[in-house]
């Protein structure tokens, strides 16, 4: 019987998008790209609790880069090293999605990536101007087996 909630939920990743299970932008633990790395920046990453972090510049929807917590390993936060010296240094790709992608399709991605976050981007043609990629936030790995994991607690 629990194998065939799971399945159930396996086949629910089938109709259900990224939209979602998303963490919008707005709730996003993010670093600006000018940051410097002190005491008071770090501690805050290590509260945060997250392992991977967007790295924005100017605005917060304009994400340039990844920070992973591991990066700040060899860090002291004495040298107030800036943020982008990091980053530059181990350039992390960053990965992308459509706001519309099934979660069996960004499932299979996320198996075959690398990485198990991604930006997740819409097609803005709302307004006068032309189309325009616009991000609405980050899925992750975490965010699709929850969607196994919620549908076969509510089916109990
Ligand atoms: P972590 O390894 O950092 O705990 P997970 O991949 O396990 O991250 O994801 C746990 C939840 O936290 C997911 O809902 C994911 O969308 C969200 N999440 C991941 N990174 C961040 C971040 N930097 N800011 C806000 N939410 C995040």
């Amino acid at each position: 019987k629990e194998e065939l909630n799971i399945i159930q939920g396996a086949l629910e990743l089938r109709s259900k998008t990224v939209e979602d299970v998303l963490t919008h932008l707005n709730d996003c633990f993010m670093l600006a790209s000018d940051a410097i790395l002190d005491f008071y920046t770090m501690s805050d990453v290590m509260q945060s609790g997250y392992t991977r972090i967007p790295v924005f510049e100017n605005e917060r929807s304009n994400i340039v880069d990844i920070l992973f917590v591991k990066d700040l390993a060899f860090v002291d936060p004495d040298d107030c090293t800036p943020l982008k010296t990091i980053t530059q240094f181990y350039k992390h790709p960053l990965h992308y999605v459509f706001n519309d992608t099934k979660l069996d399709a960004v499932l299979e991605q996320f198996k075959k990536g690398k990485s198990h976050l991604a930006i997740v981007q819409r097609v803005n043609n709302e307004g006068e101007g032309d189309p325009f990629y616009e991000v609405m936030g980050i899925v992750t790995l975490e965010d699709v087996i929850e969607e196994i994991i919620k549908s076969e607690i509510v089916d109990e």
